[in-house]
């Protein structure tokens, strides 16, 4: 099976990409290279913006009802290629198959989906004594993501933008580019105008910054790490250009002294070794009331056991390798420094049997986690879970609030009331109460150092309009 792809998506087609650099593509699970994309340049982003910036005018006064036609288009191009998205996704960054399906190909159709019918729908125009309050499209929009969920961080931005009326230039992770490869094949398909729509690929370093900095992008919308969104942050400020960030976590889920402990920690430890707790939202600090602490653990202990570690296309897998050798040395390297500032290993761990080859680590269950420490404090992106008790309810939110992060978090609580009132004192961009189930259609984004601006739903929309008030 050859995987490699050699062109960008410009101007409505694909372009070789010329004798230049190239990317290697590696399956995480067994180490080797897979395919090879093309390392893009500043001069390929140079066309990329031409592009988009030649279509704007003409995309932003579609109507909302052609544009939601074609956001349509694509969704039924791209749930033709949900296997093979959810294959090349296990594939290239290791998700179990099983996951793959629901979450990595699942879950950005339906956030497509949603977009279609709230493109259909803008927001109407207001009057405020003489003014007319309109919205407008913001621009050409950099759209820079990373390699976690490689489809749905791209459908979140895409798809809004698209439906705003912007024009897009993409760079995926390098890491996945393949996912973002077939999503174009997707956006051919449904037929966009030429320069609507554009792909390049390649380091962040050379294509990331070339858009970030690029002075006819008029927003950039990133996902990734806080340092890089630091980085996008400065470049686009030298020319006042609109960011929107989505950066790290370090959620808390909050087990409170009356909760339902069995369910509150298996759903606990699966949402934080979720994608091998590759997941900005994981909730890696699990915080629980000392008078049910040990038992907490022995569950958490259990439930860690029951994530098998193996190849991703195997049915029985439930937990894949991480993305790269990199991060399973940051990830351990965490461990270590976690145990040597008074951890306690309730399971798993730098010595706990792994496959013999790929990136794998072990899911790790720490107890007795200082909350000023490193593993309570730095974004581990594995599957490790850290273990700190409490005594009250003041005590909890101060916990979940030591933070420089804000993007996620959960409380269980037998009394709702009592579970939405920490909710509500959590400084955190969403809070999940009693396992509540994921909505597509909520606000998604951060509180402090997790990000600024909000995707999904209308407040996802909303991001990439501008307003304009009219006098008459
Ligand atoms: P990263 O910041 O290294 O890379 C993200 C993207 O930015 C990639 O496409 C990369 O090529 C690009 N990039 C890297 N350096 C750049 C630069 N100097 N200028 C412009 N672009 C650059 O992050 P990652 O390692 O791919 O992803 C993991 C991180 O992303 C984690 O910290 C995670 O929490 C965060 N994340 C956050 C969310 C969220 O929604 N809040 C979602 C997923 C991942």
């Amino acid at each position: 099976m050859d995987l490699a792809r050699t062109d960008f998506y410009l101007d409505g087609q694909w372009v070789a990409a010329g004798a230049g650099e190239t990317v290697a593509v590696r399956n995480p699970a067994t180490e080797e290279v897979v395919a090879a994309v093309p390392a893009g340049t500043a001069a390929d982003v140079d066309q990329a913006v031409a592009a988009a910036r030649a279509a704007f005018p003409g995309w932003a006064d579609t109507t909302p009802a052609e544009r939601a036609a074609r956001l349509d288009r694509l969704h039924a191009a791209l749930s033709a290629r949900a296997d093979e998205i959810a294959r090349t996704v296990a594939l290239e960054l290791g998700t179990p198959l099983k996951v793959a399906t629901r979450v990595q190909a699942g879950l950005p159709l339906t956030v497509l989906h949603s977009y279609v019918e709230l493109a259909a729908r803008p927001p109407a125009e207001e009057t405020v004594g003489n003014s007319l309050v309109v919205r407008e499209p913001v621009g050409v929009v950099g759209a820079i993501t990373p390699w976690n969920y490689p489809l749905h961080q791209v459908i979140a931005k895409l798809a809004p933008a698209l439906a705003a009326g912007c024009t897009v230039v993409l760079k995926p992770s390098e890491l996945t580019p393949l996912t973002a490869y077939l999503l174009f094949d997707a956006i051919h398909e449904a037929g966009f105008p030429p320069g609507v729509v554009n792909l390049v690929t390649g380091t962040g370093p050379v294509v990331g910054e070339a858009i970030a900095a690029h002075p006819d992008v008029d927003m950039v919308s990133f996902t990734g790490s806080t340092a890089t969104g630091r980085r996008i942050s400065h470049l686009a400020a030298d020319r006042i250009a609109r960011v929107a960030l989505e950066l790290g976590g370090k959620s808390a889920n909050v087990v409170l002294d009356d909760a339902d402990l069995g369910t509150a920690v298996k759903v606990g430890v699966g949402n934080a070794f979720l994608n091998s707790g590759q997941t900005c939202t994981a909730w890696t600090r699990l915080l629980v009331h000392r008078d049910r602490y040990d038992e907490a653990l022995d569950l958490a202990a259990k439930a860690a056991a029951g994530y098998r570690l193996g190849d991703p296309f195997d049915p029985a897998t439930r937990l894949g390798p991480l993305v790269s050798a990199a991060q399973r040395e940051r990830v351990l390297g965490h461990v270590a420094r976690g145990l040597a500032d008074g951890g306690r290993l309730v399971c798993g761990g730098p010595e706990a049997a792994l496959p013999e080859r790929g990136w794998f680590v072990a899911p790790t269950v720490i107890a007795d986690v200082d909350p000023d420490s490193a593993l309570a404090q730095e974004e581990v992106f594995g599957p490790v879970l850290a273990v700190i008790g409490f005594d009250d309810e003041d005590e909890a939110v101060a916990i979940a609030n030591n933070s420089r992060y804000g993007l996620a978090g959960a409380v269980w609580s037998a009394d709702e009331q009592r579970a939405l009132r920490v909710a509500r004192r959590m400084r955190t961009g969403a809070v999940d109460v009693n396992g509540a189930p994921f909505n597509p259609l909520a606000p998604f984004g951060g509180y402090k150092q997790s990000g600024l601006g909000r995707e999904l739903g209308r407040h996802g929309l909303d991001e990439f309009l501008q307003v304009k008030a009219i006098q008459r």
